[in-house]
Formats: C-alpha cells, sequence, structure tokens
C-alpha cells in the first residue's frame, strides 16, 4: 500500500502492526531473531555484497561494537575539563588513540571522530562555514552527476540556504571540466567548492581547481565519503595535501569500518569552530563503542590498507573489463574504466536502472540503481563496488564468472535458477575476510 503523505511502504508497516498487537515479547523476539537469521542468509552467506556504500567490517571490529563502553554517555572533548560526565577517563585514551591514527592515516593535523556518518560530518561542515567564515555560495556536483544529495539542494547546504551552482562535468568519465569550470568559476566568485561524489570513477583535480579559487579567497571542501578508505591507505590522491581546507569521510564505506563520519583539517583556526559545531552544536553522546570499533578498523588500515585498497582498484578494472567483453556498456572504458573501487554501467532500457538491480537482487547479487547526467526520473546507471568481495579474497577465476552470471541476468533474463546456484556458490568460496589483525 502506497500512501501520499509518507514514502513508507505502509503494508510492511501494517504487517508489523498486526504482529506487535498479537505477539507476547517473547515470540516478538524470536520473531526478530529469525528476521535477522534470513537476512544474514541472503545477504552474509549467500550472496554476493556489489553495494558501493558498504563496507566490510572486521571481525575485531565488529565485536567491539557490543562493549560495555556503548552504554555510556559521551558528551564533551576528551579530557575531564570539557567531559559532561565523569568515569570517561578510558574512553578519553580510546578517543585520542583514534584521532592519532586518523590524523596519521589521512596525514592532517585535526580530525574529528564524534561524527555519526558522512552526512553528520558534512552538516557539522556546512554549518560551521556558514556561522563562522559566512560562506553560503559555492560550487557543487549535481547529485545526477555523481554528487551526494548531502552536498546540494536537498542536504544541510540547502537547509541552510547556501546558493548553488552545479560544477561542470564530462559526462562519459563524470570527471570535472576544470575548462567550464575556470570560466564559470572567475564570473561567480565562490568562496566555496565542495568536491563530494558517490558515483566516482577518477580523481577531482583538487589543486588546480585550490588555484583557481585561492585568488579570491576561496576554499575546498572535500567529501570524501566513499574514497576515505582509498586516500587513507594512499592509493587515491590525498585531498589535504592537495589543498583540500577540510575534509570530511565515512567509516564505513571504503574505510571498512563501522558507520560514522569523521572530519579533517589543518588549519589551527578551524579547530573550535568545527569541535564546538560538533558537540555540543550537532551531536550529544557519540557512540564510544563506534570509536573504540574504529580504532581497530584505523589499525587494519595502516598495516594492510596499501594491499587491500590497491587490490580493491585492480578487481574494479578487471571486473569492469570483464563486463564490457560481456556486452554491458561501462563508464570510463578508454581510461581503464575506474580508479576507484566502483564500476558505472549505463542501463539505457526502457526498464530502468533500479528494476534491473532487483532482478540481480533475486539472484543474490547486491548493488544498486544511480542517476546519470540526462537522467529523469527513470536512473540509468548501476553502480558495483568491489570493496567487501577484495576483503573476502575474491580470485581472477571468481570474478569472470561473476561477470558472466551478472551480464546474463541483465542481458537474457532466462536463467534465474541457474544464476542462483552460481551465485551461492560463489558466496561460499567468500566467507573470510582478509587484511585484519590477527586475535588467536
Ligand atoms: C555516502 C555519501 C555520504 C553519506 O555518508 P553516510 O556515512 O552514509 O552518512 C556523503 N557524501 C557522499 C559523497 C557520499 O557518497
Amino acid at each position: 500500500m502506497l500512501s501520499e503523505n509518507s514514502y513508507h511502504d505502509l503494508s510492511l508497516i501494517n504487517n508489523a502492526e498486526k504482529l506487535v498487537v498479537t505477539l507476547t515479547g517473547d515470540r516478538l523476539y524470536q520473531h526478530l531473531i529469525s528476521i535477522l537469521d534470513r537476512h544474514n542468509e541472503i545477504r552474509g552467506k549467500q550472496g554476493i555484497n556489489l553495494v558501493a556504500a558498504d563496507g566490510p567490517m572486521s571481525r575485531q571490529a565488529r565485536h567491539l561494537l557490543s562493549c560495555e563502553l556503548g552504554t555510556r554517555a559521551s558528551c564533551g572533548e576528551i579530557g575531564r575539563r570539557s567531559r559532561y560526565f565523569t568515569g570517561l577517563d578510558q574512553a578519553d585514551e580510546i578517543e585520542a588513540l583514534a584521532i592519532s591514527l586518523i590524523n596519521d592515516l589521512f596525514q592532517c593535523k585535526h580530525s574529528d571522530p564524534r561524527l555519526m556518518g558522512g552526512v553528520h560530518a558534512n552538516t557539522v561542515v556546512y554549518s560551521m562555514l556558514k556561522k563562522h567564515l559566512n560562506i553560503t555560495n559555492m560550487f557543487a556536483l549535481n547529485p545526477f552527476h555523481g554528487g551526494n544529495l548531502s552536498n546540494h539542494k536537498m542536504g544541510p547546504p540547502g537547509i541552510l540556504d547556501y546558493s548553488i551552482i552545479d560544477l561542470p562535468i564530462e559526462p562519459q568519465t563524470l570527471k570535472i571540466d576544470l575548462n567550464k569550470f575556470e570560466c564559470l568559476a572567475n564570473v561567480h566568485k565562490p568562496l566555496l567548492v565542495n568536491l563530494g561524489a558517490g558515483v566516482h570513477l577518477f580523481p577531482f583535480p583538487v589543486r588546480e581547481i585550490k588555484d583557481i579559487i585561492s585568488q579570491w579567497g576561496g576554499r575546498v571542501f572535500f567529501d570524501g565519503a566513499h574514497q576515505a578508505g582509498l586516500i587513507a591507505a594512499g592509493v587515491y590522491p590525498n585531498p589535504i595535501l592537495d589543498g583540500a581546507d577540510v575534509f570530511t569521510g565515512s567509516t564505513g564505506k571504503t574505510f571498512s569500518g563501522s558507520q560514522g563520519g569523521i572530519i579533517c583539517w589543518n588549519d589551527d583556526h578551524l579547530s573550535r569552530p568545527i569541535e564546538t559545531m560538533a558537540f555540543p552544536a550537532l551531536t550529544g553522546s557519540h557512540q564510544l563503542n563506534r570509536v573504540a570499533s574504529l580504532v581497530v578498523t584505523c589499525i587494519e588500515m595502516r598495516t594492510f590498507g596499501k594491499e587491500y585498497m590497491r587490490t580493491g582498484i585492480n578487481n574494479a578494472k578487471r571486473l569492469a573489463s570483464l563486463l564490457h567483453n560481456e556486452g554491458l556498456e561501462v563508464l570510463g572504458a578508454p581510461e581503464h574504466y575506474t580508479e576507484t573501487h566502483q564500476i558505472i554501467i549505463k542501463w539505457c532500457y526502457p526498464e530502468g536502472a533500479k528494476a534491473a538491480t532487483y532482478r540481480l537482487a533475486n539472484v543474490g547479487i547486491f548493488v544498486n540503481a544511480v542517476a546519470l547526467p540526462g537522467d529523469g526520473h527513470r536512473l540509468s546507471g548501476i553502480r558495483i563496488g568491489v570493496t567487501e568481495v577484495t576483503r573476502l579474497g575474491i580470485t581472477h577465476n571468481a570474478l569472470i564468472v561473476l561477470a558472466k552470471v551478472i551480464a546474463g541476468c541483465l542481458l537474457t533474463r532466462c536463467f534465474d535458477d541457474h544464476a542462483r546456484i552460481v551465485v551461492a556458490d560463489l558466496a561460499k568460496a567468500l566467507q573470510t575476510f582478509k587484511y585484519c589483525l590477527d586475535d588467536t
């Protein structure tokens, strides 16, 4: 049942309401566990997870999400002077470790790990830029050109009344058209350029953009939600070293940790404005269990990141080329398809990309549909990410099988049962996480 007033599918809520009024607490609990078991079977055991926004967490990092610390309120900054509550000395030590590891990985002077996600981090940054630096005009990528809603009208800058001009792009590669940008920038003199993309194949020209807008004191805000793991591992240009003034990232995408957000910066003068916007303005308790878990992920990244993320990019290039050979239209073909964990298939059939991705889900392959330049209501992009299968050690041969089953399912539609068996077989060989600390 679809309603005019809500985007929820109300039939699912109606079903749940029936269970809530008929089942006892014990039965409801069993029901919850059975739903989770089903999910685990479908996604964890029999599925191939290629959702680019997912991050495969190690067992050690997952384990810490249920630590005692997670039940503690945490308002404030590190140290007794600023914490609102007593009993947080160990939390202070852990958060200090998190900050030090993040500073080391991202080669920055300052960072804040208290954000609950990339959108939350962006909300803090846009609020800070407006309140402390009076910035209210910016360039950003349109969400139909790879950009993310959290950097556009639907998100925090829209809510904060920023005026937003779209960055010009090259539709075949989603790269920024630097010449067009320079012309537009000279006319509009933006005080801020946000570089943030959820659909992203090739690095942004951070230094070039910074050089242009520096002429009138403009700043670069790099939202590396997707690229955080690649940047920390040193296999994608570090935007902070290239002149970005502020960086945000998600910790649950390529960074492969618990879902959360970080902010990084170098300018000492931004420290108080960012920290006070993070707390008390826009966060209360910030989930200390998540921070403890993040420390584990940072150590994994420092130890194994380079090999892990480099293998991921190579896997993405390989799978993209295999899919192309199977007859799918893959973006970036003349430039080896991608320099990230992502592959973008252009899906022009009238069915639309969203319906196509549900056909893949039917056989146990999970990806998502994305908007590409020129799209209206019907999406034409299928985004594939290889971070999880990389961490699970996918082999070259398995990539060949995977490409065949994806292309077969998308293009010929006729052998679902067989495809399901092939996918479950592939998944069976992908059950052990690599690039993890030894805890035996
Ligand atoms: C995914 C994404 C976000 C949101 O990150 P969450 O951690 O899910 O809140 C923000 N910006 C970009 C560019 C993204 O791709």
